[in-house]
């Protein structure tokens, strides 16, 4: 596997930027390394189209590129493994399942999960998204069958926890045992436009779904939130859709991390602590300017990644990454339409569903997806 005559570039994690950079191997020249993907999964979840598999719109299928194909159709190793640590004195990624894997760069690209803000065990994060899938469809469905009444709570009311939650009754509108709740310690959809939060209250209200706002969760037994406020809210199934928190493992290795464990990177995406090191997406944080996790912004930094990769290989000035302004925010209503914001442009309806659509289907028609029906959606599929 090793290729002692060239330089080995480890992309670590499958997320949305790694995944443009292996596209990027396929075109034009390929900088003079030996490119290897490390992944905790064969396959990689895009969350744009997660709210649409979950009301039914689209499979599992279409939702998630094959890592492993992609990476064979760019010349480039695949390894299927979960990073647990990074040995920067030796240059060495350290797998959970006890390997090493030397690098001479790094680029690490494994995202976010849910913030674990309660201490509960049967809590249900939404990512990694293989397993969220995995309990939807093997587990919630047997769950709700042995009960008569079932109450499903979401706490989280950022784009995250809304759209799951308006997928959610789309997919089990028929069921009138079922209960969807949100909790949320602030409003709805903080630092969003007032216009934005506006229309997604008004699509909640149209649905069966409770909204608790100022409902801090001081306490978890016997199934039952309490809040600050002393209010009870009792739950069969807890789906936590917090604010996105970095894995363990960075703030654990020498790596520059954040007050809160993100990887603290410059603007041209390297560590401020490892020049041979780089981190984009969720897992990465600029020491400048901090930027929402947003998937926008993971699919953005690709292009610089890329050609900064190829400039430290050849000994050149790397270049900076300009986050934009303003992005473009399509939030699901679940029932065929969709709200957009930009700035002060807001557009809720049919058009902008399709809009979404079009922009998804169009984003995932770049890369090769696993074949209908061969995903099996087992609890180990990590993506
Ligand atoms: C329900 C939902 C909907 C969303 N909708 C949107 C949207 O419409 N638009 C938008 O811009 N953003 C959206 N987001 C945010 C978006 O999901 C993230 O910002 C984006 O996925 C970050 O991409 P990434 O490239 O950093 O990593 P990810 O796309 O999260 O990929 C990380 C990859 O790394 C792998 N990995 C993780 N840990 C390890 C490890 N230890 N070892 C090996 N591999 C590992 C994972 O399996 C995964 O394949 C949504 C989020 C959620 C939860």
């Amino acid at each position: 596997m090793t290729d002692t005559t060239r330089p080995t570039v480890v992309l670590a994690g499958g997320g949305h930027t790694h995944a443009l950079i292996l596209k990027r191997l396929q075109k034009g020249q390929k900088p003079p390394a030996h490119f290897v993907l490390v992944s905790a999964s064969r396959y990689t979840a895009y969350s744009g189209m997660l709210p649409g598999v979950i009301s039914g719109h689209y499979t599992a299928e279409q939702s998630h590129i094959d890592l492993e194909l992609l990476a064979n159709e760019s010349k480039c190793t695949f390894v299927r493994a979960t990073l647990s640590g990074v040995d920067t004195e030796a240059n060495e990624l350290i797998l959970e399942n006890g390997n090493r894997l030397q690098y001479d760069i790094l680029s690490i690209n494994t995202g976010s999960t849910q913030a674990r803000v309660i201490d509960a065990k049967d809590i249900i994060s939404i990512k990694p998204i293989g397993s969220f899938l995995f309990w939807l469809n093997q587990l919630l469905p047997e769950h709700i069958k042995q009960n008569d009444s079932f109450t499903l709570v979401i706490m989280g009311a950022g784009a995250a926890g809304i759209e799951v939650a308006l997928a959610l009754h789309q997919r089990f509108e028929h069921l009138h045992s079922l209960k969807i709740h949100i909790v949320t310690t602030r409003g709805i959809m903080p630092g969003h436009p007032i216009k934005v939060q506006k229309m997604v209250i008004e699509e909640i209200e149209r649905k069966p779904i409770k909204i608790h706002t100022n409902f801090r969760v001081t306490n978890v037994k016997d199934k039952t939130l309490t809040s600050d406020q002393n209010e009870h809210l009792r739950y069969d199934a807890l789906i936590l859709a917090t604010p996105a928190a970095p894995a363990r493992w960075p703030s654990e290795s020498t790596l520059a991390t954040s007050s809160q464990g993100f990887i603290q990177v410059n603007s041209t995406l390297r560590s401020i602590s490892h020049d041979n090191v780089f981190a984009c997406g969720d897992i990465a944080e600029f020491i400048h300017s901090k930027l929402v996790k947003s998937g926008v912004y993971a699919v953005r930094q690709a292009p610089v990644l890329f050609q900064n990769i190829s400039n430290l290989l050849e000994k050149k000035t790397l270049e900076p990454y300009r986050p934009q302004n303003q992005f473009l925010s399509l939030l699901s209503c679940a029932d065929g339409r969709a709200i957009a914001s930009r700035g002060c442009f807001t557009a809720r309806g049919r058009l902008i569903w399709l809009w979404k659509d079009w922009i998804d289907r169009r984003f995932m028609a770049q890369f090769p997806l696993p074949a209908p029906g061969s995903m099996e959606l087992s609890a180990s599929i990590q993506s």
